[in-house]
């Protein structure tokens, strides 16, 4: 059943991508007018809510046993040449305007997991890159690294007040969540699901926060495969190797025929 309920939610999503931005749908009516002709405003509809408004809670999920790894599995009918770049760790506010301008350079849509005390110092930051049409994930308050080994109630309380932070800076209520270290238990689960979120790994790890080197990070991402989740970061140090990297890799990838896509 739960995996029914995956592909369920995996179609939806799909589906939400296929609309895009810039639609119809984006036009929000604020204003109803006399003689009941309505005024309306483009750029505030429902994938631009407004910021210090919190997001309605989404409804809980059947708690998973696994994370997702592959675009497959959380959308079954993604076309194979699909891929999806992950940004973790930010916002910071050195690299994460250094990432949007390279992401918008190429045109491509990516998914942030933001950490909450990031986005409680800036949160005009996490708000940016919403505008910016990526997709975000939870990715905990204060990224605790033993967050497998953590009790029920520390790791709610860890998972809640992100999603808050979160919610109050941007007005999204993020669907998805990422571990700090890819670390999962049962109650790091539990918690996601109650949340409405679903687990993310990766599966093209640079390991790009170690800093190995420019055309290390190259040479590990250019192994990407359509259907590949890829791993990033915007946060945690200095990220130039990373940013450097990517310049290359992303109009490498898009030579191959592969189109990336948020979550
Ligand atoms: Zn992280």
């Amino acid at each position: 059943m739960t995996r029914r309920r995956m592909l369920a939610l995996g179609a939806a999503g799909l589906g939400a991508l296929a609309v895009g931005d810039g639609g119809p749908e984006m036009a929000t009516i604020t204003r109803p007018l006399a003689r009941g002709r309505a005024v309306i405003h483009p750029g505030h509809g429902p994938h631009l809510p407004r910021p210090g408004a919190m997001p309605a809670r989404l409804p809980p999920l059947p708690a998973r046993t696994d994370a997702v790894h592959r675009l497959p599995d959380l959308f079954p009918t993604v076309p194979p040449e699909t891929i999806a770049l992950t940004i973790d760790d930010g916002p910071q506010p050195e690299w994460t305007p250094k990432m949007l301008d390279l992401l918008a350079e190429f045109d491509v849509k990516a998914t942030f997991s933001l950490i909450g005390i990031q986005v409680k110092q800036f949160p005009k930051l996490a708000d940016r890159i919403v505008r910016a049409g990526h997709q975000l994930c939870n990715h905990t308050m204060t990224h605790p690294l033993g967050i497998a080994s953590m009790s029920r109630k520390r790791v709610d309380a860890e998972i809640t007040e992100a999603h808050d932070r979160i919610g109050h800076a941007t007005g999204v209520a993020p669907k998805f969540f990422r571990s700090p270290g890819g670390a999962w238990s049962h109650a790091v689960f539990h918690s996601a699901a109650r949340h409405g979120m679903v687990p993310i790994d990766w599966d093209i790890d640079p390991r790009d926060w170690a800093r190995p080197g420019t055309r290390h990070i190259k040479r590990a991402m250019l192994k990407a495969k359509g259907g590949d989740i890829l791993l990033c970061h915007d946060g945690g140090g200095d990220r130039s190797e990373t940013i450097k990297a990517l310049r290359k890799v992303i109009p490498e990838l898009k030579k191959r025929g592969l189109t990336f896509v948020p979550l």
